[in-house]
């Protein structure tokens, strides 16, 4: 196992410049030798033209790159809210993350979010304090912010230098200092009015790691004197188990300090070995995550980490999610301009498969006498749905052909057709997420579409028990129908469903037409009165009569649908509606703020928990109440607070 593999990620607020520096970072590491630049939309790793519109980053890409013979693969994560799944799903996978923040904003919304997500995902983090360059930048104040806000032990690694604005660096644990002159580094001897802060800071650096790193706090007792690699080892193991946060800072604009992050990303950073993984992983020979598919030019791609074992190509694998067989076609390392065939794919590796018909994100991959299934990573429930259509009449089939692709691609996407009205309906988890979608389809698939408003999705229920008989008898001349039958409906618990029991003794209806009257009832139970789907009831078949001639399994359908229409009409349907989990994580000020605007929705508070300096609250809301929730938190928490939903039960409304 490669002792010099790293994958990292480059997680940071919408414009804190983490498409900037991941660029130059391919630019370092000598994978592409003109650096495209944010605002000509020429960067390699935002393929996407939706992305370069935009100037964002949205979709999830894998890169590889070299850097002093060590091995980094960058994996892209997207900076916006409603794309939580998609930092999510990096984070799983991933080993370590540099954070960027921008020096001058400091700590943004969301740099809380997925700072609070790494957390979770206990994933290592250096921080980079990114835009030193610019008018107003503070590294002090930043890396203030970094350890009220986000309660991190951040120690600065770096002492900016400039008296007019920012021209170099002290690196205070090499002790020297570098310049830059046309993106290339230049070692210079440390200014002398910099000597005493330099080795203050150090001391400091020295003295936080000895509290959290037994090894270095025996040296550091002892009194002997620390060398480099000495500290830099106690600072790795520190980084690896979270304790500390290494904090770098540069431009990665004007091309200043970028060789330095990439020697701390090597250095501070854990090998994907050094990550623990559990135990049941370590019985299986085989195990892989797929964390992505993406549909290019070349076709489908299936984007998987190897834990345990090795991939090869012609490989046949087993997909333990979907009990499914698969079988590898080519293994693909993705740098930014090119794809590299691999013979051998192993453990620790990111890497793009062909092949793979039925994976998708989440789903594991191992062999199919040795089975395993790893956590997947949890699709939220899609919340709001749009009816859309194509505008022109043949556009049809491109529309379905683009929606089926961004689902195969994005699992918290979901669409169906509607029944009644013949629409498609797109599901999604978030306003932004579904405008990109049909953005999208403009502009990839080049559907023109029309959007109705946002829907939720309600059930009815019937809250009487009620026995219905129901006599069904045509004579019109051909052959006649007659089926006779006496149902019980009854309420049950909810999310129960629809159960179907037989009763019938003594061949009253014959057994060939019974599995016609429970797919009669099922069929019309899905639009009760108000055209919702009725559900959480028991029907019992208790009696009944046929006729030799005129009976049928048709007829017994028919009959079974009208005396369900019956039942409706005489006891009613109550309606039901989703109620959502819904967590709002805040800092402490906006706590009331946000508690008051739930139980204004009808939300019902179930917990408060402090996590680190957070406070997350955790609701049941109707989901009828959250549209346009995500505006209103921003307003009332000046952008600080954030939530996240899922579906969690039906209830009467
Ligand atoms: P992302 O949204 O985090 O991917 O940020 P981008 O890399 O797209 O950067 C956002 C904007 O900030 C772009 O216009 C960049 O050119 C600019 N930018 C990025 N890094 C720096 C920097 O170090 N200094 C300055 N002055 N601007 C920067």
């Amino acid at each position: 196992m490669k002792k010099t593999l790293r994958n990292i990620g480059i997680i940071a607020h919408v414009d804190a410049g983490k498409t900037t520096v991941t660029e130059r970072i391919l630019f370092y590491t000598g994978k592409i030798h003109k650096t495209g630049e944010v605002h000509d939309g020429t960067t390699s790793t935002d393929f996407s033209p939706e992305e370069r519109k935009r100037g964002i980053t949205i979709y999830s890409a894998a890169t590889t790159v070299f850097w002093k013979d060590q091995q980094i693969n960058v994996i892209d994560t997207p900076g916006h809210i409603d794309f939580n799944i998609e930092v999510k799903r990096s984070l799983r996978v991933l080993d370590g993350a540099v954070v960027v923040f921008d020096a001058v904003a400091g700590v943004e919304p969301q740099s809380e979010t997925n700072w609070r997500l790494a957390d979770q995902y206990e994933v290592p983090r250096i921080a980079l304090i990114n835009k030193m360059d610019r008018t107003g930048a503070d590294y002090w104040r930043t890396i203030d912010m970094i350890k009220e806000r986000l309660g991190a032990i951040a120690l600065p690694l770096h002492l900016p230098l400039g008296s007019e604005g920012f021209d170099g660096l002290i690196d205070v644990l090499t002790q020297k200092a570098y310049r830059w002159q046309d993106g290339l580094i230049d070692e210079i001897p440390v200014p002398e009015a910099c000597i005493v802060k330099m080795k203050q800071c150090r001391q400091q650096v020295i003295e936080a790691l000895a509290e959290v790193d037994d090894e270095l706090m025996g040296l550091y007792l002892e009194g002997h004197a620390l060398d480099f690699d000495t500290v830099k080892q106690a600072l790795h193991r520190a980084t690896v188990n979270n304790h500390v946060v290494p904090v770098l800072c540069g431009s990665a604009y004007k091309k200043q300090g970028v060789e330095l992050l990439l020697d701390a990303i090597v250095d501070y950073l854990p090998a994907p070995e050094e990550r623990v993984h559990s135990t049941e992983l370590k019985q299986a020979p085989l195990a892989a995550l797929a964390f992505k598919t993406v549909n290019d030019k070349h076709g489908a791609l299936t984007f998987v980490r190897v834990y345990k074992g090795q991939l090869t190509p012609g490989m046949s694998l087993y997909n333990s999610t979907l009990d499914k067989r698969e079988r590898i076609s080519n293994i693909y390392e993705m740098h930014a301009d090119k794809r590299e065939a691999l013979s051998i794919a192993p453990a620790g590796a990111i890497v793009a498969l062909a092949g793979l018909k039925h994976t998708s994100t989440g789903h594991t991959l191992c062999l199919a006498q040795s089975p395993i299934t790893l956590e997947s990573i949890d699709a939220p429930r899609p919340v709001i749905a749009y009816a859309i259509e194509a505008e022109r009449n043949t556009d049809q089939s491109a529309l379905a052909k683009g929606l089926q692709a961004m689902v195969s691609e994005d699992p918290s996407l979901s669409v169906r057709q509607d029944e009644q009205t013949g629409q498609m309906i797109l599901s999604g988890m978030g306003e932004l997420q579904l405008e990109v979608a049909l953005n999208k389809l403009r502009d990839e698939f080049k559907v023109e579409v029309n959007v109705g408003k946002p829907k939720v999705a309600f059930r009815e229920t019937i809250t009487a028990a009620k026995d219905i008989v129901y006599r069904y008898k045509k004579q019109d001349g051909g052959p006649g129908q007659f089926a006779q039958m006496q149902l019980k409906f009854e309420p049950t618990e909810r999310d129960s469903g629809i159960a179907f029991v037989d009763n019938i003794v003594g061949g009253s209806i014959p057994k060939e037409f019974i599995p016609a009257i429970e797919k009669g009832i099922r069929q019309a139970a899905q639009a009760g009165l108000q055209g919702h789907e009725v559900v959480d009831f028991k029907v019992t078949l208790e009696d009944g009569s046929y006729h030799e001639q005129d009976s049928s399994a048709i007829a017994f359908e028919k009959a079974a649908v009208l005396a369900f229409r019956e039942l409706l009409k005489t006891v009613g349907t109550a309606l039901l509606e989703p109620i959502m989990s819904v967590e709002v994580m805040t800092p402490n000020d906006y706590v009331g703020d946000c508690i008051g605007d739930l139980n204004r929705r009808r939300g019902i508070i179930l917990q408060q928990q402090v996590r680190r300096n957070a406070v997350v609250i955790n609701a049941h809301v109707p989901l009828a109440q959250m549209f346009g929730y995500i505006g209103q938190l921003r307003a009332l928490s000046s952008g600080r607070a954030s939530y996240t939903m899922q579906f969690s039960h039906y209830a009467l409304t």
